[in-house]
């Protein structure tokens, strides 16, 4: 174990924001990094506990609980507390292709299911995962490893957002040669086009697909697959395909108005905003902007976290966030969210603050419903009409009652709907006759990922529906694992 007595010595320390005065002048990490030393204390706080469920990724109740790739989490603390870096680093790469995209954006389940966290604060997990491959590529221990064998046969990836990235470079090693088809400009999916620059930046993207593009994986992009190739070359061409396409059809607010000008999905701004970003600093104005505008973000989730530190490095006038459910609890409640689940609790993300330090206070209005839109003589939204309501659930239906007198108006130039995702497109779907679950998403069982089509399997957000990073590198890995088994009649591959 890391320190014996180190949980009670010493406090938790993650990785603190930098100045929000400051960084929301720019679009770089928003993070500062950690000491060495420091991370040595963190990883000194973690008591090897003889049941970690922290590493234990699973669902309890439907809720995500310890890491869902399985992280040797005591093993690299341990590592850390000693400074034997390389070798903690070689652990988190054992169970995870992408340590720096979790280590930056995983909302870290494992810190929620931590022993310690019972009665003291959970050790900052994420943080140390993140030092260790920050360390990794400063010291240039991640390097290409080719694999040494060829197996002579094809696989096809739709889709190169995390489970298309995993699922690749698991194939990779196994030694098949892969190509990874994506319909945008640059590889990435989500983590390219979706969690903004300042949270998770295409350079460290970048970075990862460059090795595994030195590995030998073939990336295609500006390609939709069932478009600009059809599904007969791809049959003809591989001996297998995994669909990682991601579930990016976007939830609309069926209310009045919802057509008029400056309303726009949540995804529209962001993937706007960084593409224009990555090709231009901004100079060719491709994006839609928020400056000196009332921005109404609808949604109270990570996308709508996103929009808000987006709208204020745009210079916006105003800036609310709606959440249809009340103000959660700074607490866990310990009889519906027990330890080790995940806890469903108030937090304060980068977006809140941000807003709070530029324009004076947290932007969130709790347990309001939009009741409509209306517009200006050009058809441009104006206003914004809101209902505050009641959520209450029976038989595990969820009931919304309107509050009468609670009506509200708010000024409103741009309204970004954060409001979540129905499932994944369908076209390649269709055109492949894979079958779908009454939820939209491909019908694969999560363990098997195969489809009710031979030789192809799905994996991530278009198998799970819209999800987390870390899930869609857990599908990924053992999508790969599948088809491996497939091609090869066994499997090397975890
Ligand atoms: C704004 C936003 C912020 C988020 N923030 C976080 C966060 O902080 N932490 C976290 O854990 N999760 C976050 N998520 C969720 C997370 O990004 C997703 O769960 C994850 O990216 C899913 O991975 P995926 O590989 O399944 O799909 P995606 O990342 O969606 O990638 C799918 C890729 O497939 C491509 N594609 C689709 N169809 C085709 C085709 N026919 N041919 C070729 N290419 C195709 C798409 O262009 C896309 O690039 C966020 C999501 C959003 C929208
Ligand atoms: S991937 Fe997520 S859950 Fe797993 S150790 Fe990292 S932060 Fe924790």
């Amino acid at each position: 174990m890391g320190k014996q007595t180190g949980f009670m010595e010493y406090e938790r320390q993650a990785r603190p924001g930098r100045e929000p005065a400051v960084r929301t002048k720019d679009w770089n990490d928003y993070t500062a990094p950690l000491s060495d030393k420091e991370v040595q204390i963190q990883g000194a706080r973690c008591m090897d506990c003889g049941v970690p469920t922290c590493h234990s990724g699973m669902e309890i109740n439907g809720v995500t609980t310890g890491c869902p790739v399985y992280h040797l989490i005591p093993e690299w603390n341990h590592l850390a507390y000693e400074g034997r870096w390389q070798e903690a680093l070689e652990r988190a790469h054992e169970k995870n292709n992408f340590p720096e995209f979790t280590g930056i954006a995983c909302p870290a389940p494992c810190e929620g299911a931590c022993v310690l966290g019972i009665n003291d604060d959970p050790v900052a997990i994420r943080s140390v995962e993140r030092s260790l491959i920050e360390k990794g590529f400063e010291e240039g221990w991640v390097v290409p490893n080719p694999p040494r064998m060829r197996t002579g046969k094809r696989v096809a990836v739709v889709g190169s957002g995390p489970a298309g990235l995993a699922a690749a470079a698991q194939l990779n090693q196994a030694g098949h040669s892969v190509t990874v088809f994506e319909k945008d400009d640059r590889p990435g999916g989500l983590l390219t086009y979706g969690i903004p620059e300042m949270k998770l930046s295409y350079e460290i993207v970048k970075r990862r697909v460059d090795i595994l593009e030195q590995e030998g994986i073939e990336f295609i992009t500006n390609t939709e697959v069932g478009k600009d190739i059809t599904t007969s070359e791809l049959d003809a061409e591989f001996d297998s395909v995994i669909l990682c396409g991601g579930a990016t059809v976007h939830r609309n607010i069926e209310v009045e108005g919802h057509n008029l000008k400056g309303v726009h999905p949540a995804m529209d701004f962001l993937h706007a905003n960084t593409k224009s970003l990555l090709d231009s600093e901004h100079a060719d104005g491709n994006y839609i902007s928020a400056e000196d505008k009332n921005v109404i973000v609808i949604g109270g989730g990570d996308t709508g976290t996103d929009c808000l530190a987006t709208a204020v490095r745009h210079n916006c006038k105003s800036l609310t966030q709606f959440d249809i459910y009340e103000k959660k609890n700074l607490l866990r409640d310990e009889e519906a969210n027990p330890w080790p689940q995940y806890p469903t609790i108030h937090r304060v993300e980068y977006g809140h603050t941000e807003a709070a330090s530029v324009l004076g206070e947290d932007p969130r209005a709790y347990a309001v419903s939009t009741t409509k839109f209306v517009g200006d003589e050009n058809g441009h939204i104006k206003e914004v009409h809101t209902i505050n309501v009641k959520t209450r659930y029976e038989k595990g239906k969820k009931i919304r009652e309107e509050i009468p007198g609670t009506e509200k108006v708010w000024p409103a130039d741009l309204v970004l709907l954060a409001i979540g995702f129905t499932g994944p497109e369908q076209s390649l779907i269709e055109q492949l006759n894979v079958e779908t679950t009454a939820k939209s998403t491909v019908d694969a069982v999560y363990g098997d990922y195969q489809t009710n089509v031979e030789g192809v399997f799905a994996a991530g957000d278009i198998r799970r529906g819209q999800s987390l990073i870390v899930w869609a590198i857990n599908e990924g890995r053992e999508a790969a694992r599948e088809c491996d088994r497939y091609l090869m009649g066994e499997t090397i591959l975890p």
